[in-house]
């Protein structure tokens, strides 16, 4: 596999095959008996029977040896598939779903999140650090057993680099974070909020791109989800998140969930340098969810344009009316 760059989108895509296909009919690798006990990154509790442990991919994307190789192919730009490709299995308990966790159970698997994220960023080859979890068939899950995934790219992924450009000419022009500036407007007209615990806000952003959209979000701005501010209480986040995935659940049994944080700030050279001269003030990390309600819309990453049949001051009014212990 390999890495190829888009010269007019500057978006890098992986091209290539992965290794081997998912045989649905073997038995469960995530579960503990199934799976070589070698490679553990991580347990969570430290101590005792674990509930949280992160893996290498069985099927990496991305192979953490080597350098990247970037190189020219005559006017393109292309890269050796350098990276890292993790699960975290969030239980132990095959039949255990996301939405029937605990707060301190989710709060674990937070945790576990914020503990990777930080110790891939040790590694300065790697530019980004992705977070995120496919659940559902619908969503492209490939076990069912309750996981998230990790990857560390030699690139930042597309999406959030048009965040980091746009947040970074807000800041540049108005001195101000555009995530602040526009919870703060969403706090003030209530119309799109779904739900808050503590500092932490649910909320169906204006320009949903599917039905059902929803931000997770700190009301204290941060950069980086993986640094947690002093006085910031990651149960409020489990919390809201477990009430907010358990009303989506009655809305679609799929989603798409990723964690935007800050990119890699190690890095010296490459095209985000100039941007870590603002990136604490003007980045603001948070939880994007995107349910699959559509069964029409299987991947959202080839479409041009994104056309949603549901207003988000709807949805929030649905969402908000949906029992979060349900
Ligand atoms: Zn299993
Ligand atoms: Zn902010
Ligand atoms: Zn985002």
């Amino acid at each position: 596999m390999e890495l190829r760059k888009d010269p007019i989108t500057r978006s890098w895509v992986v091209v290539g095959q992965r290794e081997r296909e998912v045989d649905r009919a073997e038995p469960c690798p995530l579960c503990p008996h199934n799976r070589l006990e070698t490679h553990v990154l991580l347990e969570l509790p430290p101590q005792g029977r674990w509930q949280v442990r992160a893996y290498p991919h069985l099927r990496p994307s991305y192979h953490i040896e080597g350098d990247t190789g970037r190189s020219a192919d005559g006017i393109f730009d292309r890269m050796d598939a350098v990276g890292a490709h993790e699960i975290i299995v969030e239980t132990p308990d095959h039949s255990r779903t996301f939405t029937q966790f605990t707060d301190e159970e989710i709060e674990r698997v937070l945790e576990a999140y914020a503990l990777r994220i930080a110790d891939l960023k040790r590694d300065p080859r790697f530019k980004y650090v992705a977070v995120f979890k496919n659940q559902g068939p619908q969503a492209g899950e490939e076990w069912p057993h309750t996981h998230s995934q990790v990857s560390a790219t030699t690139f930042v992924p597309r999406r959030i680099l048009y965040e980091l450009r746009s947040a970074r000419e807000w800041y540049r022009e108005r001195d101000r974070c555009v995530f602040c500036d526009i919870l703060r407007q969403e706090v003030r007209q209530k119309k799109r909020i779904v739900d808050s615990v503590g500092d932490y806000y649910a909320f169906c952003p204006y320009a949903s791109r599917v039905p059902f959209e929803t931000w997770l979000i700190p009301r204290t701005h941060a950069h980086q989800f993986e640094a947690p501010s002093p006085g910031e209480n990651r149960r409020h986040l489990a919390a809201l998140l477990g009430r907010t995935l358990r009303r989506l659940l009655q809305i679609s049994s799929s989603y798409h969930m990723v964690l935007h944080t800050a990119p890699n700030t190690l890095q010296t050279k490459g095209e985000l340098s100039d941007y870590w001269a603002t990136i604490a003030g003007d980045y603001h990390w948070h939880i994007e969810i995107l349910p699959i309600v559509e069964t029409r819309s299987k991947s959202y990453s080839i479409k041009e344009v994104y056309f949603n049949g549901t207003l988000p001051e709807h949805a929030a009014e649905r969402l908000r009316q949906l029992d979060p212990e349900k």
